[in-house]
């Protein structure tokens, strides 16, 4: 059993759950973390600490983002304990730039919750 990085970490990044992991099993890419499913220990520290929500057990994974169990693992199929620094899996590389993604979903909320705020009945 392992722990997964899903989508939420792609250049976020903020390695808090590296500090947390007791076997150093989380290997930094280009935009974002992964967890190597032979190493890790299943001890649950990491999940807590992401303030993104990225970090599942591998079966509580939401539907969206199964593929990231794939993700994590077949970073290190070939190389095994030399994920850091590597360029990113495929799935990962191909995400558009997330923080202009994660802009946009913030600012879709906030006008959300201006638009509910707003009395449209008396708008002087
Ligand atoms: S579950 Fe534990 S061992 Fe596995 S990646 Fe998270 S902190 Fe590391
Ligand atoms: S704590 Fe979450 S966002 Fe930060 S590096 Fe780890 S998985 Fe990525």
């Amino acid at each position: 059993m392992t722990y997964v990085i899903a989508e939420p970490c792609v250049d976020v990044k903020d390695r808090a759950c590296v500090i947390e992991c007791p076997v150093d099993c989380i290997y930094e890419g280009e935009r974002t973390l992964y967890i190597n499913p032979w190493e890790c220990v299943d001890c649950h520290a990491c999940e807590p600490v992401c303030p993104v929500e990225a970090v599942f057990h591998e079966d509580d994974l939401p539907a969206q983002w199964a593929q990231y169990r794939s993700v994590n693992s077949e970073y290190f199929r070939d190389a095994p304990r030399e994920g850091t620094g590597r360029a990113d899996h495929r799935v990962v590389a191909a995400l558009p730039p997330q923080h202009a993604v994660k802009n946009d979903l913030s600012g879709f909320a906030a006008r959300k919750e201006e638009a509910v705020d707003a009395d449209l009945w008396f708008p002087w």
